[in-house]
């Protein structure tokens, strides 16, 4: 493997059954079961694993009734990831289900973009419908990390290892940022919340907790650009990504997803 091409992961560790009459602006006429999927993912390459998001522990899933299926701790340990050993992970955005096991990486660097700690820290968070999927926990926890030195912030583009780069997005939330990574299939977006199902970017629909609606489809449209192909655009919270793309390793099946490798179908 040269230095910056990497493989990349996806891990569940959260569901939450749910109507697709939830899922957009504007509703959904067929409103049918459409459950979400709650990930983290793992960038892996000659220097080590890179992990984009953190999720959320089981304190977090009773309060916003949202099951674990497996804790993030046990994604990391089927990839024999060991959490102490990660420098880098990379926030997409501070909703409490791309932030919290706040211990989890005790030696790790966070890399947040400069509009989202803005956006959890200032004035649209005195409105309930901005901060309805902030936690102030989780908030506070990056601002003490701040203040301890471990946080590296961003203003738009950056690189965080050859072969890896964040994209700032918006729209879902002010600072949200996507990942791109280069693997041997190509540019891989690892898109988080810019794009939450296939449905969003495929139909041009919108997901209802919006920031800007502007950016999220205009989001869209920078992800294709990034991307290699369409095709090479993971969603944050699709089930469908594990139907696409093969088990990490026999075993997995449902549960780690391997992303650098053709889809099995679809
Ligand atoms: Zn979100
Ligand atoms: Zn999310």
């Amino acid at each position: 493997m040269t230095e910056d091409v990497h493989e990349v992961y996806a891990i569940r560790y959260g569901h939450h059954a749910r109507r697709s009459s939830e899922n957009f602006i504007g509703g959904d006429p067929h409103d049918v079961l459409q459950p979400l999927d709650y990930f983290v993912w793992a960038i892996v390459g000659s220097a080590g694993a890179i992990i984009v998001d953190s999720g959320f522990d089981e304190a977090m899933s009773r309060r916003r009734q949202r099951e674990i299926t497996k804790p993030v701790r046990d994604g990391l340990a089927a990839l024999g990831i060991a959490p102490e050993a990660i420098t880098t992970v990379i926030i997409s955005h501070l909703h409490y289900d791309h932030c919290g096991n706040h211990e989890l990486f005790p030696n790790a660097r966070y890399h947040l973009q400069d509009r989202e700690m803005e956006y959890a820290t200032g004035r649209c968070m005195c409105h309930q419908a901005q901060r309805v999927a902030f936690e102030s926990d989780d908030v506070v926890a990056m601002v003490r990390k701040v203040f301890a030195g471990r946080v590296a912030f961003h203003n738009g583009t950056d690189e965080i290892a050859p072969g890896v780069t964040v994209h700032h997005i918006g729209g879902h939330s002010k600072g949200l940022q996507s990942v791109r990574v280069k693997t041997r299939r190509g540019y891989v977006m690892l898109a988080a919340d810019a794009v939450h199902l296939y449905a969003h970017i495929d139909q041009g629909r919108i997901f209802p907790i919006t920031y800007n609606v502007a950016e999220v489809v205009e989001g869209y449209e920078i992800l294709k650009k990034l991307a290699t192909s369409p095709g090479h655009i993971v969603p944050g919270h699709d089930p469908l990504v594990l139907q696409r793309y093969p088990a990490a390793k026999p075993g997995l099946e449902g549960w780690v997803a391997r992303l650098d490798v053709d889809t099995v179908n679809g």
